[in-house]
């Protein structure tokens, strides 16, 4: 057997990850189509650990210093308003090893937020609409025919 403290479950709880978060709004369009978005991430990110309060993974300090970047982000499409998604190493090698993105749907994208393009990971939900009758191109030709033709015979009358 190897070191037994690596494999005790409370030792792990107790030696969490740096997690950093971004809190950020988008219209409520893009939480129910889907969407893949650019997060700007400050220099200061916040510790979502201690909500900024300070902790051992943040060394008290309730923020991690990175470098200001941008993190892709794929929202699902959902029916929620408020989620939170989990994006591991944001940063390459570098801590904080997971960003937490909070979302709200809001009016308009909060500063920072750049939408990229729908989010292909899902396909589009038509529903069970019956497809559209198909229509010979000819028809309307048919109908606007008889139409002149009627036409034709009731001018003849007057
Ligand atoms: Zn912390």
């Amino acid at each position: 057997m190897g070191d037994a403290r690596l494999l005790d479950p409370a030792a792990l709880d107790k030696k969490r990850s740096p997690r950093g978060r971004v809190s950020i709004v988008v219209p409520t369009a893009w939480l129910r189509e889907g969407a893949r978005l650019d997060v700007a991430v400050p220099a200061k990110l916040r510790c979502d650990l201690c909500d900024g309060g300070g902790c051992d993974a943040c060394e008290r300090s309730g923020a991690y210093r990175v470098e200001e970047t941008k993190v892709a982000v794929t929202l699902p499409r959902v029916t929620d308003d408020v989620l939170a998604l989990r994006v591991t190493n944001p940063f390459a090698e570098r801590e904080p090893t997971m960003l937490v993105v909070r979302i709200a749907a809001g009016n308009e994208a909060s500063a920072g937020v750049t939408y990229v393009g729908p989010n292909h990971d899902v396909e589009p939900r038509i529903g069970n609409l019956p497809p559209l009758p198909k229509v010979p191109f000819w028809l309307p030709y048919v109908f606007l025919a008889v139409f002149a033709a009627i036409l034709g015979l009731a001018t003849r009358h007057c």
